[in-house]
């Protein structure tokens, strides 16, 4: 397996933001990849991740919004 950047529980991999874990789960704006749930602060970030978990996981990803 990849090494992984290391990554709150509520942060956002694409832009860095915090996220609250719950609202962003009711707003169906989680995935998991490979066990580990991400957050995210909007659907444009979710599918940005889902196209290409490995980019954001980088742990050279330097996230920006
Ligand atoms: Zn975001």
């Amino acid at each position: 397996m990849a090494e992984r950047r290391e990554l709150g529980p509520n942060e956002d991999p694409v832009c860095g933001m915090t996220v609250d874990i719950e609202q962003a789960r009711a707003k169906g704006l989680a995935t998991v990849s490979e066990g580990v749930e991400y957050v995210f602060c909007g659907k444009g970030c979710v599918l940005e991740f889902r196209d290409d978990p490995a980019t954001y996981l980088d742990p050279a990803f330097v996230p920006s919004m």
